[in-house]
């Protein structure tokens, strides 16, 4: 029998995994059982994913740095990536005004409701707030200061600076381009075997990712508020909703115009680091599978695949922007402000900062919501509307997140003439063999 496809099994997983919790929440044990039984293995599988991704980046970045030889390579590339993700960031800020001007989802919301939510605004909320007015109260150049750690275990011990992570490895790499090859080939044939270690780690945890995902979903739908408020912020998530998949059409159109690769074949390609996105809400998380997929699967050189890719999973958050903007039109228009059309520009500005700023793990996007509202005048008491939505919307976010640094490697890869040919990108024959 033919083996199903990784992203059928994740989606039989994910599917099986809500049908689950579905019928066990009709048992007053069964919340508790999911909670107790189901989810740590949800926890054990993003563990492992995470725990690959510093040294994944470190030994993929150094080597993708060292191979290029020379300076003036990489900070072509270098510049090249960063505008791509920047303009791709302005694009869906832009999508997102776009849609949430046209649909005014925030116009549906009646005081009572407005006033229910924010008086409902829980902790966890009150928590991130805080969180967010720290972020709030940094200086203007903190974001820079944060680059550069000064101390590489403290940075690759929490998984969240992984910008310090990236700019040690850079930093290394050039160091290793720097020295006479006679001392450079023993550290690079280090990191080359350390590399390819760790992709056959990714294989075997990806084994275990139907079963990953079935128990996140299951723990996710136990653990989810109630319905009403969904109904009254339905038009919201909708418009979300709508922005991002707009966002996945204009992936797949730029793929194809500029390297010719058709959406079937891209779509099959990035699928499974999608669905992992979905299930996971942290592009941080799905980074090794979004690799292996990019490299394996799309014929993204691994030059370009282990330089764009850690970064974008870092910096590039088009979805989250998209989020950002559509959150803060949202809010405004809930509490019956009229924003400008120069404040609708300063949300261009702010959401595409505010993105970068993110960390690729669960709820970042709306911890750093705050500077968007804060810089554009709107209460940031709004966030409690929203607070309710954010997971499923964090989970659709991540998912475009990924799909948008995938798109971004293959159009570096395609202008510095690194996107392999269709015959050596792996299992082409089972896609393309009808
Ligand atoms: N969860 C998102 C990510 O990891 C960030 C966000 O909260 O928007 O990409």
């Amino acid at each position: 029998m033919k083996k199903l496809a990784l992203h059928w099994q994740i989606i039989i997983g994910m599917v099986a995994g809500v049908l689950f919790a579905l019928v066990l929440s009709n048992f007053s044990w069964g919340p508790t059982f999911i909670q107790d039984w189901i989810k740590p293995f949800g926890n054990i599988f993003i563990n492992a994913l995470k725990l690959i991704a510093v040294p994944l980046i470190l030994a993929s970045l150094i080597k993708g740095v060292s191979d290029l030889k020379d300076i003036s390579k990489l900070s072509q590339m270098g510049l090249r990536t960063i505008l791509t993700y920047v303009l791709t960031t302005v694009i869906a800020v832009s999508i997102g005004l776009g849609a949430v001007n046209l649909i005014k989802p925030g116009h549906s919301i009646t005081e009572e409701t407005r006033e229910e939510l924010i008086a409902n605004y829980d902790g966890d909320a009150e928590l991130k707030r805080k969180d967010a007015q720290k972020q709030k109260e940094a200086g203007p150049l903190q974001a820079l200061e944060d680059i550069v750690p000064s101390n590489i275990v403290g940075a690759a011990g929490k998984n969240e600076n992984m910008l310090q992570v990236i700019f040690f490895a850079i930093f290394f790499g050039i160091g290793l381009i720097l020295i006479p090859e006679k001392q450079a080939q023993p550290v690079k044939d280090f990191f080359d075997g350390f590399n390819e270690v760790i992709l056959k780690m990714i294989d075997i945890i990806m084994l275990f990712a139907p079963y990953g995902v079935f128990a996140l979903l299951a723990a996710l739908v136990v653990e989810s508020p109630s319905t009403d408020l969904f109904a009254a912020l339905g038009m919201y998530t909708l418009t979300v909703i709508l922005g991002l998949l707009l966002m996945i059409c204009f992936y797949i159109l730029i793929v194809w115009l500029f390297t010719k690769r058709s959406p079937k074949f891209f779509v099959d390609g990035i699928s499974p680091a999608q669905l992992l996105a979905f299930s996971t809400s942290s592009s941080a998380a799905t980074l090794p599978v979004t690799m292996e997929r990019v490299e394996e699967h799309l014929g993204v050189e691994k030059e370009v695949s282990s330089f764009v890719l850690p970064i974008g999973a870092t910096i590039n958050m088009d979805g989250t922007s998209l989020y950002q903007a559509v959150a803060a039109v949202f809010i405004a228009q809930a509490f019956g402000m009229d924003l400008s059309l120069g404040a609708q520009l300063g949300i261009i500005a702010t959401a595409t900062l505010a993105s970068i700023g993110s960390a690729a793990v669960p709820g970042a996007g709306m911890v750093m919501l705050v500077i968007v509202l804060a810089q554009a005048g709107i209460p940031e008491a709004g966030l409690a509307l929203i607070f309710a939505v954010d997971r499923p919307l964090d989970m659709c976010r991540t998912t475009v997140n990924v799909t948008g640094d995938a798109s971004v490697s293959m159009l570096v890869a395609k202008a510095v003439g690194k996107l392999k040919d269709r015959p050596f990108v792996k299992n082409w024959d089972d896609h393309y063999k009808k």
